[in-house]
């Protein structure tokens, strides 16, 4: 195995908030898991963070990873099945609003790169055969945010008009979470794993590749304030931690969401650049 370079950051949404982020790397691989709850307010079954959640999930996710048997798929069945485990019998995991987490896993192989892409973070793989880096991400979430948004007035954040209508959204979203024709994400059915989109690359054509959790990925997709190149190159150029500050700079300039409409002004933001 020819050395690993890795490069990982994470920031909190805010100081005084935990970061629901989840990013670790072993020899071999690296995830990156973006956490979401229930509204603090209303009641779940469950008594555990959901920065308790992506940490516990995450590790044992590169845990799996590290044993090279089985698929990714396999890895994050197993991890989704272990962690419920860890809390079946102090919570109600059959609740819709128990902790769950968005997830992008890549392991390396002799002779491949695999990935794993599960809910709405994203994988971007910069490779020979492609003249622009290739932008992997599941979408099925937002197709059902789409949808139930056409209901919905938008609110520009924050606000406490914003806040009740973001309550009722996310009520609503949760009733289409892992459900056929819905949306998958891992929480406590390892069955989700079986529904993340999944994919290998021949490891000598592979360049680079970055995780980023959709509060990072911001800088391209929501704001447009870089090219997909131009973010594989801010990566390889600076590190993770700058494409971050590029982002909260971008917030900073557009605080009540008017240009950029976001359900949250600044969110957990998590990066990880692997150059090959
Ligand atoms: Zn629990």
């Amino acid at each position: 195995m020819t050395n690993v370079r890795l490069a990982l950051a994470t920031e909190a949404a805010s100081a005084d908030r935990a970061n629901e982020d989840f990013v670790g790397a072993i020899p071999n691989g690296v995830v990156v898991l973006d956490g979401a709850g229930y509204p603090p307010d209303l009641q779940t079954g469950c008594h555990h963070s959901v920065a308790w959640y992506t940490r516990t999930l995450g590790t044992s996710l590169l845990g799996a990873l590290g044993t090279e048997d089985g698929s990714l798929t396999d890895a994050l069945a197993q991890s989704i099945k272990a962690v419920a485990s860890l809390h079946s019998s102090t919570c109600d995991l059959a609740h819709p609003g128990s902790p769950s987490a968005t997830v992008v896993a890549l392991r390396r192989t002799n002779t491949a790169l695999e990935w794993l892409v599960l809910s709405d973070s994203v994988l971007v793989l910069d490779v020979d055969a492609a003249a622009e880096p290739i932008v992997i991400t599941d979408e099925r979430l937002d197709d059902v945010a789409a949808d139930l948004r056409t209901h919905l007035t938008y609110h520009p954040s924050p606000s406490k008009a914003h806040g009740k209508e973001r309550h009722r959204f996310q009520e609503a979203l949760l009733q289409h979470r892992n459900k056929e024709d819905g949306y998958w994400v891992a929480s406590t059915d390892p069955l989700a794993a079986e529904h993340a989109l999944t994919g290998t690359v021949p490891i000598h054509s592979v360049r680079a590749a970055a995780l980023l959790s959709d509060g990072a990925s911001r800088l391209v997709d929501l704001c447009q304030l870089a090219t997909r190149r131009q973010l594989m190159d801010i990566l390889a150029a600076d590190d993770p931690d700058e494409l971050i500050n590029q982002v909260r700079k971008a917030e900073r300039t557009d605080p009540d969401g008017s240009r950029w409409p976001r359900s949250k002004a600044h969110d957990d933001a998590t990066a990880a650049y692997w150059r090959f």
